[in-house]
């Protein structure tokens, strides 16, 4: 019983929300209810008065009679059409307004939160569900069909009711006996509880059936989802697939999957078939167990012929009420049930407070961000990645981060953008906490390049801009000082060239002028505060040359922070950290820390050996002296 209260506060909820949609799809599907058991139930009325109208031989009674049918067939069924017409538009509108929710929801949750491999499965597997069994529209329709039903029982058993008093005409004999108003009743409240008790033992079975089979399926939709969309489906993965011969790997793997997959829904499927049989089973009996009580009733004279056609009927819908009830029932348990996952993942908190402070507005720049004794450790894992690290960082300065692979560089920048929380320790702007700001305006700060930047298949204006507003002269400098201006310039429609193949004929680009789009538009951004991590590692030298040259214009008035682990882009940043296993080991400038003979001495000198172009190391260096002079 529990489980069934659950499950309608589940649906009542998705039932709100579907509202919430649109305010007519209620009513409308309500409507629609009424009018087609309007339909049915006067059908029976008047098909019982026409029958014995015409074995009385009123004939005018009897062609009134079948006009009034006719002309009500005839309105509700186009009244009706129209309505379920209408529907398929409002249920598709359902459809979508669902992905919209759960992708909103993914977007308001922390970043750590998101990174749960858990919330990812929750979201995948509504997904798939949705599209499996119909989602929240076909929920809609399964709660119509279950008031359309309890009104029908309702109104059949009142009948039944009327019928039972009817008695007849001779009360002699053990028909006449068992026809009478007692007699009959009993016999009906026998048949229905043994309906009603037979379906509820057919539900309580194949719900704990479907239970199981719904927890035994965890981790396959994500791992499904995976394969399809990211690997099977993504263009660039091919050049691996070829290449490494994986073609055979990836099939098995994604075929491993697709079976477990299959085998839940077939299994899910299965059960709902049987219920559905043993269902239609348990209402053939009552049927024909009912039909004869009629019968009975009508040999002894209790009833007319035509009302005998009336009973049945009722009796009929009785039976086909009581099933579909049940029906729609499981369906609605089914698509509730893993609709719950989705209201699990809607009601999900995010882990860290969303802050409420402005943040002040200031032309001048002058944001100070400070590390106070920050240690992190990433979710889920025991090691801290960053150790006690206390840093100021100036004021309009530029800094590098730089130490080699896994040092806790870009860890360092997730933690200061907010993505993540210290786990110890606090990071400061202005002296207070950035947990006590506003969460958007405080990401505002920062114009970001991270190393596994992202470019949309947008066109490129969009891609600049990033939901803000386009401003041509503006999209403009952003690419000249990215040094992507004439690249844009030559592509076929410019700054509406679409990006990449996956919607339009759009352009492909290579990875060092995706690089280059990426830094543009984290300048159109116009943040104080700009981070770049490893901008330059899909560049060649010269390109890389050309961007660290530009460099000191791009970030002009700004703080700006780069992160590397090529000691050669350190060269014209005034303040450099040096992180090493996540704790800050160095700090100073260039020639401060060549002769500390450190870590980063060490690192410098060996990665001068190796230096793909020397010459790209010289034209850094004078550019960076010509930048200065300037
Ligand atoms: P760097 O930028 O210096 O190369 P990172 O900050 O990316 O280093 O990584 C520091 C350490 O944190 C590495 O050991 C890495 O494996 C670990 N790490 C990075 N991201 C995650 C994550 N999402 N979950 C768990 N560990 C992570």
């Amino acid at each position: 019983m529990r489980d069934i209260i659950s499950i309608h506060k589940t649906g009542f909820r998705l039932l709100k929300m579907i509202h919430s949609v649109d305010s007519i799809i209620i009513p409308l599907h309500l409507l629609e209810l009424c009018m087609s058991l309007v339909q049915v139930y006067g059908g029976l009325f008047l098909t019982a008065a026409l029958i014995d109208a015409l074995l009385l031989g009123s004939f005018e009674q009897a062609a009134g009679l079948a006009l009034g049918l006719l002309g009500m067939t005839l309105v509700l069924g186009l009244c009706s059409g129209l309505a379920r017409r209408r529907f398929q538009g409002l249920r598709t509108k359902i459809w979508l307004v669902f992905y919209v929710w759960l992708r909103r929801k993914s977007f308001s949750l922390d970043y750590e939160t998101m990174e749960k491999p858990e919330v990812s499965e929750k979201i995948i597997f509504s997904e798939r569900t949705s599209d499996m069994y119909g989602g929240l529209g076909v929920l809609l329709y399964h709660y119509c069909d279950m008031i359309r039903s309890v009104l029908s029982i309702l109104l059949s058993v009142s009948l039944v009711i009327y019928l039972c008093l009817a008695r007849p005409e001779s009360p002699e004999g053990l028909l006449g006996r068992l026809a009478g108003p007692v007699p009959t009743a009993l016999l009906f409240v026998g048949v229905l509880a043994g309906m009603g008790w037979s379906s509820w033992k057919v539900f309580k079975k194949y719900a704990v059936k479907q239970q199981e089979i719904f927890q035994s399926h965890t981790g396959v939709e994500n791992k499904l989802s995976y394969l399809m969309n990211q690997v099977l489906a993504n263009v660039k993965v091919g050049k691996i697939v070829r290449l490494y011969g994986m073609q055979d790997m990836l099939l098995h793997n994604t075929k491993e999957e697709m079976e477990k997959s299959h085998s839940y829904f077939e299994r899910m499927c299965l059960v709902g078939r049987q219920e559905s049989s043993a269902n239609r089973a348990v209402s053939s009996i009552f049927t024909i167990v009912s039909y004869l009580l009629v019968a009975m009733k009508a040999v002894t004279g209790a009833v007319t012929i035509g009302a005998f056609t009336q009973y049945a009927g009722a009796l009929n819908q009785f039976g086909t009420s009581v099933s579909s009830l049940i029906g729609d029932h499981g369906g609605m348990r089914k698509i509730c049930t893993y609709m719950q996952e989705f209201l699990a993942f809607l009601d999900m908190e995010t882990l860290h407070e969303k802050g409420s402070i402005p943040v002040e507005k200031r032309n001048d720049g002058e944001y100070e961000l400070a590390f106070e004794n920050v240690s992190f450790r990433y979710p889920g894992s025991r090691e801290m990645v960053l150790k006690s690290v206390n840093c100021r960082i100036r004021v309009k300065g530029k800094m590098a981060v730089v130490g080699k692979n896994g040092a806790g560089k870009t860890t360092f920048i997730k933690l200061l953008c907010r993505l993540y929380e210290p786990t110890e320790g606090r990071i400061t702007l202005n002296g207070i906490d950035i947990r006590k700001y506003d969460e958007e305006e405080y990401r505002s700060l920062f114009g970001v390049v991270f190393q596994d930047f992202k470019l949309f298949a947008f066109p490129v204006w969009e891609n600049i801009t990033a939901g803000y507003e386009r401003q041509e002269d503006r999209i403009w400098e952003a690419l000249r000082q990215a040094d992507a201006e004439e690249m844009v310039k030559k592509m076929p429609e410019q700054l509406d060239t679409w990006l990449y193949k996956n919607m339009k004929n759009g352009v492909d680009i290579s990875g060092g002028e995706a690089q280059k789009l990426a830094l543009a538009r984290a300048l159109y951004k116009d943040a104080p505060v700009v981070i770049l991590d490893e901008p330059t590692a899909a560049l060649d030298p010269k390109a890389e040359a050309q961007i660290y040259a530009r460099f000191n214009r791009m970030v002009e008035g700004r703080t700006s922070i780069f992160i590397s682990h090529r000691m050669s882009s350190c060269r014209f940043c005034d303040d450099i950290i040096v992180f090493d296993q996540g704790e800050i080991v160095e700090r100073g400038s260039h020639e401060e820390l060549l002769a500390a003979r450190g870590n980063y001495a060490e690192m410098w000198n060996a990665q001068a050996k190796y230096y793909e172009s020397q010459e790209s190391l010289r034209e850094i260096n004078n550019n960076q002296n010509k930048s200065t002079e300037k």
